[in-house]
Parts: structure tokens; C-alpha cells; sequence
């Protein structure tokens, strides 16, 4: 028997205390604006908390950031769930439509805004049904704001608010964090986690990337930048681990690719994740032509790591491994994983499991399941839809009963996505259902194609989907951009494609017979390949 009184609830405040605990004398930096320890961090976490109350904000209220990676958004990570208030992260990438959507929708009551959205903001405000209360972010010495509710400029509020705080205990099951899914099919849908998810997520993730691999990822040593914006996914977790483990950790602010190098080559930074299109950009960067990377090691998810982008960041000094996840899932659900049997093996076969999805992380269950739910065996060959259970997935979408059973069918979550998993627990991505190309009868990954498309030198882009054909069912299309000075054609491609063929990767039936070569693939809100987007365009084409 126990007693109940005697737990320990799981709480985010938890994780900061450690943090200070481990290196209170590391330190947390703004761009080259602003730079303080984790002492300071934590006084701040305080102040922060002050303010928010004498502000009006109270357990169960929510609290919406519209701001960049910043050290404001990290202390908000923090103070806005240990006041037991919700902290709603807006994509400030959504049309202004859907940003007014989402803060209706999570019922805001009250709003940081960075001075950069004040014009979307004014152009959505008189239409926001919740929101009673602003705040002011800022880097610029204007302090003021012409807003509703306005309480005052983040930094005046702090500076004049008590150094400490008392934060309560209260229940682990509370909501702490809340967005929204970026929306490509109808309106954006609601995600939340709760105190005691995002703190299993982050003892897990620190495990996972701590303590794993043959390459260890994230230790005390290392300095940390997130390149996934704060508002996707809580930058997939990593600032709460970071802050875990007490790591220096540097923010970016909006993402200019010549500041993102400067940053990392002045801080020395050593570990950081994105997709992998913001990663093209930062190795584009002016600043990155003649710099060593060595010893950096980036995650890449949110879209499949190719082996030409793995190869090329290798050759510039960085280790790249991929992670698999979704905003359902908080993220983190695996991640390249190199055992000692893989350590013992060829380098070709270490890429090419650094490049799948990885390895389920700690406490998360995986399998593959066909149409009527049954369980598929995980032989690295057969495909089916992936399916999770993990302490820390959303248990629905916010007030959308219907789409969440669909979710949650079965009872193992649902992510839409085809993959294989193999003997060694390895998940390999084969697309998304609705991005699989049906031809002739058969199944053709869009990620693959993409893959070895990519492995031709004259082209810098690839995106591939499939366009409806009266006589295959679908045939896939590609979109690509050319190389600077290459030219590429239906014919160079056969060519570059036939060996795979050969080699009987993919059967002919998989070369693109048509393609286009465009000057950009257009890109989601989160710098991932835009399908539907691309769909739309070509059917454009097609038909003119
Ligand atoms: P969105 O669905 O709007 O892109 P998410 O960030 O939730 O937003 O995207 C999750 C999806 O991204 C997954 O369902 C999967 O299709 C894709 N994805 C994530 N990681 C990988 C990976 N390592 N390889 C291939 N696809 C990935």
C-alpha cells in the first residue's frame, strides 16, 4: 500500500533546479545581445513568475509566446507551467488567419509579443475572443506598445518584480505546454503535454542523448543551439534537457544563416538539430566556406537525412545522425543509435543506419501494423503504418473528439507514416501514406526516390510526388532545382537513376519520366517539403 500524500509529482520545476545545481556557472546567450549564468537564469525564472502574477496570470490560464529562440522564450519554457499555467507556442509561421485560429482556439488569455509580430498582431487583434493581457518583447530601446491590456515591456516588468519565488507543488497530470500542428489539410489541430510527460520526455531524451551511441551527443561539456524554432515542438525538447543538464546554451533569435555561423564559430557550438533544409542553408552560408566544423554534431528530423547532405556536413567536419518524431509525440520517439555491433562493422553501414529514423528511445514502443491493425513483423522488409505508445504522446486533439479516436485507434497512436523496422529495432521511414506513389500496382517511396535523386551532382533540390495516370494509377513527378551552372533533364535523370535499376533498388517503372526544374521547392512553415503545395503547382501545370 501507498500513500499518496508521500509522492513525488513530476514537475517541470524539477528539471531547472537540477540544472542550477550541476553548473551554476554556465551560461545562457541572446545573439550578441545578451549573455548571463544560470544563477541569473534561475533569479530571472523568479522575477518572470512575479511579474506573470502581478499581471493576472493564474493556474490553468494560458499564456502564448510569438517570439524567436530567444533566453526569454527558454525562462518562459520554464515560469509559465511551474505557475501551473499553459504556455501555448504560436507558429509564427502560420498565415495571420491561422495564428487567430489557434489563439481562439487554445483560449490565450494572455500574450508575449515579440516588437516584430506587432503588425500581425494588430491585424488579427480586434478579432481574438480571450486574450486580456500583452506583453512587450523587445531588443530595440522603444519600450512601449500601443496594445490592449498592455502590462509593460518584458525586461522593465522583471527588473521592477522580487528576485524569488516560492513555486508550489501541484498535480504532474496538469497541462503545461499546448500548439498546434502546422495544418497542411484544413485547419491546424491542438497537441498538449503535461508536466509529467514533458519531464519523462527529457529524463529519456537526456538518456538517449547523453548516454547512448557510440558518439555521445549532449554532455556538460558541449554548447547548445536549437536551428528548430522554440515553437515547433518545444525545439523538440532539447532547451528543458539542456537546462537539465545544466549545458551552455546559446539562442539565435530569427535565422539568418551568416549569424547562425557566427554564433557557432564565437560560442564554439557543438550540438545542435534541425531540418534538414535549414542545415543546406547554414552550410551555404558565406561564413561556412572555409570553416572546420569538427566535433559538431547535429540531429536531423522532421524530413529523412539523405546520404548526400550526410556526406557533405561529414566532409565539412560535422557528424550528422537522424531522429524520428512528430508534434504528436513531443517529439523525440527514436534516434540514430550506433551499437557495438555496428561500431564493429564498415563505415558505409554506420551512415547508412545513421540516416534512418533510429532506434526507439527509452520507454517508447514501436511496431508496424497493416490496414485492419494487425501487428507486421519487423524484418527491415515489410511495410506498414507506424504505430507508438510512449508515456509522453498528446492523449488527443484539443476539442477534436472525432480526429483524436482516429488517432489513437487500436489504442497505439497513429502517425501516417509507412515505414520498416528491422531486427536490430532500427526504424526506417518509407514516406508519409498520403505521399506514397501508387504505380502499376505497387508501392513507391517518394523518400527513397528523393534519396538517390539527390546523389546526382547536377541537381541541388529534389521533391517528388506522385500525379495521377490513366494507366498506372499515379506516376511519380519530379520538382527539381538545378545545381549553380548544371542543367538538368528528363534524359539526365533516366541516366543517373538507371544504375539503381541495375542494382534493382527501384524498378523502372520508378524513374520520372516528367519533371520541371523550378527555381524553388516551395517549403511548409517549418522549412519541409510542401507537397501539397507542390501537388497543387504541378496539377497547375498539367492543365495549362
Ligand atoms: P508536419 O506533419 O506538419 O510536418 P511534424 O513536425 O509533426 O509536422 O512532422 C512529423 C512528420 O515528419 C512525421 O510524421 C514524418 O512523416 C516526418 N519525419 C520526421 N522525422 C523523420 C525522419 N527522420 N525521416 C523521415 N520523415 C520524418
Amino acid at each position: 500500500p501507498t500513500d499518496e500524500a508521500h509522492s513525488t509529482p513530476l514537475l517541470i520545476k524539477n528539471l531547472l533546479l537540477s540544472g542550477q545545481r550541476y553548473e551554476r556557472t554556465q551560461e545562457i546567450i541572446y545573439r550578441d545581445i545578451s549573455r548571463y549564468d544560470y544563477t541569473t537564469f534561475n533569479e530571472r525564472i523568479c522575477r518572470l513568475a512575479n511579474a506573470l502574477s502581478k499581471a493576472g496570470v493564474k493556474a490553468g490560464d494560458t499564456v502564448a509566446m510569438m517570439d524567436w529562440d530567444s533566453h526569454r522564450y527558454l525562462e518562459c519554457m520554464f515560469a509559465v507551467p511551474m505557475l501551473g499555467a499553459i504556455m501555448h507556442t504560436i507558429n509564427v509561421r502560420l498565415s495571420p488567419d491561422q495564428i487567430l485560429y489557434t489563439m481562439n482556439h487554445a483560449e490565450d488569455n494572455v500574450v508575449l509579443i515579440n516588437s516584430e509580430f506587432l503588425p500581425i498582431y494588430k491585424a488579427i487583434e480586434n478579432d481574438l475572443t480571450t486574450v486580456t493581457t500583452t506583453i512587450l518583447l523587445t531588443d530595440e530601446d522603444n519600450k512601449q506598445a500601443d496594445l490592449p491590456g498592455f502590462a509593460g515591456e518584458y525586461e522593465q516588468l522583471l527588473a521592477a518584480a522580487e528576485p524569488s519565488y516560492e513555486f508550489a507543488d501541484f498535480d504532474e497530470n496538469s497541462v503545461a505546454t499546448t500548439f498546434y500542428t502546422t495544418g497542411t489539410t484544413g485547419n491546424p489541430k491542438g497537441v498538449y503535454f503535461t508536466h509529467r510527460q514533458l519531464v519523462l520526455h527529457t529524463l529519456a531524451q537526456a538518456t538517449s542523448l547523453g548516454a547512448l551511441d557510440t558518439v555521445r551527443m549532449l554532455g556538460n561539456r558541449d554548447v547548445y543551439m536549437p536551428i528548430t524554432p522554440m515553437f515547433h515542438v518545444h525545439a523538440w525538447g532539447i532547451p528543458y534537457t539542456a537546462t537539465l543538464l545544466g549545458i551552455k546554451q546559446v539562442y539565435p533569435g530569427r535565422y539568418e544563416p551568416e549569424l547562425l555561423v557566427k554564433l557557432i564559430k564565437d560560442h564554439g557550438v557543438t550540438f545542435s538539430h534541425c531540418v534538414p533544409t535549414i542545415l543546406q542553408m547554414v552550410l551555404n552560408a558565406e561564413g561556412a566556406k572555409d570553416y572546420d566544423f569538427a566535433g559538431m554534431r547535429v540531429i536531423i528530423g522532421g524530413s529523412a537525412l539523405n546520404r548526400t547532405l550526410y556526406e557533405t556536413a561529414l566532409a565539412k567536419g560535422m557528424q550528422l545522425s537522424a531522429a524520428y518524431g512528430m508534434s504528436e509525440t513531443c517529439p523525440m520517439i527514436s534516434a540514430g543509435y550506433i551499437n557495438l555491433e555496428l561500431e564493429a562493422g564498415s563505415e558505409d553501414q554506420r551512415a547508412a543506419h545513421r540516416i534512418k529514423a533510429g532506434v526507439p528511445g527509452p520507454l517508447v514502443e514501436a511496431q508496424i501494423v497493416d490496414t485492419d491493425g494487425n501487428k507486421l513483423p519487423k524484418d527491415g522488409k515489410t511495410q506498414g503504418e507506424l504505430v507508438l505508445r510512449a508515456p509522453w504522446l498528446t492523449q488527443a486533439y484539443f476539442r477534436e473528439p472525432e480526429k483524436s479516436q482516429e488517432l489513437w485507434e487500436g489504442g497505439w497512436m497513429h502517425t501516417g507514416d509507412v515505414a520498416t523496422i528491422d531486427a536490430m529495432g532500427f526504424i526506417d521511414i518509407r514516406d508519409r501514406i498520403k505521399d506514397v506513389i501508387k504505380t502499376g500496382g505497387e508501392w513507391l517511396s517518394s523518400l527513397e526516390l528523393e534519396d538517390l535523386i539527390s546523389r546526382d551532382a547536377s541537381i541541388k533540390e529534389v521533391a517528388v510526388v506522385g500525379i495521377p495516370d490513366p494507366r498506372w494509377d499515379e506516376r511519380p513527378f519530379a520538382l527539381v532545382v538545378a545545381a549553380a551552372g548544371q542543367e538538368v533533364t528528363a534524359a539526365s535523370l533516366c541516366e543517373h537513376l538507371k544504375p539503381f535499376v541495375e542494382e534493382g533498388r527501384i524498378n523502372k517503372w520508378a524513374i520520372p519520366t516528367q519533371i520541371a526544374v523550378v527555381k524553388e521547392i516551395p517549403k511548409t512553415s517549418v522549412g519541409k517539403l510542401d507537397k501539397k503545395r507542390i501537388r497543387g503547382e504541378i496539377a497547375q501545370w498539367l492543365e495549362s
